[in-house]
């Protein structure tokens, strides 16, 4: 038999011994066709029947429904040989991970929908509100200026990912990725309204009677329902909860970006609900590819034993490999891939395939784990390795970005300030005075309403004068826009004189400096 695929990079060539079509390496011969199991290889097990599998091309085609197709290494399953996009029915495979995987879903869904809820410093915990350029995080106030800090939360947060993906492999895709979060309750919705996968399969190929335009109607809408839920918490973190509610008892008119962007979103997770799912993961997704060059041999994966499983077949058979060849790993993959041919593109790591193979082999009195999580090391009984370089240089970047964000946060001011000259002339020489004027920006960051001092500072000449409103008392996360005209005497004044113009507040703390230019004309 040929080796097992390594690394789902590892190029799919021709084998050229007999392997009983599972390898998908070198060596042996091509798999180029769909490999074909009787249905005797699998009734004749003491495995739980088949509930239902991937649409298959035979079958689309009309040839025998005895003849079973399984995925092949060459093909998309999601995918008809026409192209089209066929939509799977996996079958629902209860177990342990089943229950912990609805279990982080339903909190990550609680954490979502209630992020916008709690206040933390008079804010909700996350308010992006872009319409005031002011973006409220967790009891911080960051404006525009301090975007330069997400530069490096990002990569800090980014390189985190990368590190847990070199460890545990597709755990994000699997657990955490809000798509399949939202997926999972759809299929929830789903096997509720339409049954297990034989009856929705069925029911794709009935005609369309009142019961199943009734139960697909309610299907969609149910759908819909759930799309128009998560887009309504979407836009909350946008225009905070009341201003949410505000927008809803008011007419679209009053709020048209806003609508509009609740309905595309909508209309967005709708459709990928009801149809594209999971080819999101297969052809959209560039995380989906990246995790490819990030994970080796030691990540945990999802895997087959295949020395513990092959040569695989039928109870009656009397088979030497644990694996009875029931395909009901195949048949709860919700991407349609068979994990027995070595790891995937295609596979998010759900563990479905996990559940189903442990409960066959629970019925059955053997040993679970004939699929399980595991590194492709640890699945060829080679040593594991759990510190390698990439770990080291993604965690060491991580610090960086992370370290480098902390800091940035630890000396952020409670106002943001900005200085600009205004528009026109640059100065101004009347009755012997030399003027300047400016517009100042003051931005308060605090919860609470704060008084603030403007003046100058450093080599003042004599006779300078700072005009404007000098003390402006801002509310709470309030903007006052203040103009601010300096004059001196021109006799006074020496070009390159430094000057500072300072922000201090009631308790004459610094909050801001910013240097003040003085044009003057070049005779001076
Ligand atoms: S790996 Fe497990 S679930 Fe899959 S066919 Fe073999 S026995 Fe059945
Ligand atoms: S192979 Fe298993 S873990 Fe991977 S997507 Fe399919 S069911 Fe999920």
């Amino acid at each position: 038999m040929c080796e097992p695929v390594t690394h789902p990079n590892a190029p799919r060539q021709p084998c050229t011994g007999k392997c009983s079509g599972i390898c998908h390496t070198s060596k042996s011969h091509s798999h180029t066709q769909p490999v074909l199991v009787s249905p005797e290889a699998t009734s004749a097990n003491s495995a739980p029947p088949a509930e239902n599998g991937p649409a298959s091309d035979a079958e689309e085609k009309g040839e025998p429904a005895r003849r079973r197709q399984l995925p092949s290494l060459d093909s998309v399953t999601t995918f008809g040989l026409n192209g089209r996009h066929k939509i799977l029915h996996p079958a629902h495979a209860d177990g342990p991970f089943y229950r912990a995987r609805s279990l982080v879903g339903l909190l990550l869904i609680a954490v979502f929908l209630a992020l916008p809820w709690i206040p933390i410093g008079g804010a909700p915990a996350i308010f992006l509100d872009v319409a005031a350029q002011r973006f409220h995080l967790f009891g911080l106030t960051f404006v525009t200026q301090d975007l330069w800090l997400a530069f490096f939360l990002i990569s800090g947060v980014g390189f985190g990912l990368f590190a847990i993906t070199a460890l545990l492999g597709r755990v994000w895709c699997g657990w955490a990725c809000p798509l399949t979060v939202f997926l999972d309750t759809v299929r929830r919705v789903e096997r509720w309204l339409e049954g297990d996968a034989p009856t929705r399969k069925r029911l794709d190929s009935e005609p369309w009677t009142f019961g199943k335009t009734l139960r697909r109607g309610l299907k969609h809408v149910a759908m819909f329902g759930l799309a128009a839920i998560l887009a309504h918490g979407f836009l909350a973190y946008f225009v905070s909860l009341p201003g949410l509610s505000r927008m809803m008892h008011e007419s679209p008119g009053a709020h048209w970006s806003s609508f509009l962007l609740v309905f595309g979103l909508t209309i967005v997770l709708w459709f990928n609900f009801a149809w594209f799912r999971e080819q999101f993961c297969i052809v959209l997704c560039p995380y989906g590819r990246l995790q490819s060059v990030l994970t080796d041999e030691h990540s945990l994966v999802i895997g087959y034993d295949s020395a513990r499983g092959e040569p695989r077949g039928a109870l009656k058979t009397g088979n030497p490999g644990d694996c009875v060849d029931c395909i009901k790993c195949v048949q709860v993959c919700p991407t349609g891939i068979d994990i027995r041919q070595g790891l995937q593109l295609e596979c998010i790591g759900c563990a479905a395939c996990v559940d189903a193979c442990d409960s066959v082999m629970t019925k059955l009195k053997r040993a679970k784990g004939l699929i399980r999580y595991d590194s492709l090391a640890g699945l060829r009984g080679a040593p594991k390795r759990f510190w390698r370089p990439r770990i080291a240089l993604y965690l060491a970047l991580m610090l960086a970005g992370t370290s480098a964000a902390s800091l940035g946060i630890s000396t952020l001011r409670s106002a943001g300030v900005s200085l600009t000259r205004m528009t026109g002339a640059p100065y101004f020489v009347q009755n012997g005075e030399l003027r300047n004027q400016f517009l100042l920006r003051v931005l308060n960051k605090r919860a609470d309403s704060a008084e603030f001092h403007i003046a100058i500072e450093g080599s003042v000449p004599s006779g300078m004068v700072l005009q404007g409103n000098l003390t402006e008392e801002i509310p709470r996360w309030g903007e006052a826009l203040t103009p601010i005209v300096v004059t001196v005497p021109l006799e006074n004044w020496k070009t390159g004189t430094p000057l500072t113009l300072t922000v201090r507040d009631s308790a004459g703390a610094l909050i801001a400096t910013k240097p003040l230019t003085i044009l003057a004309p070049e005779t001076l």
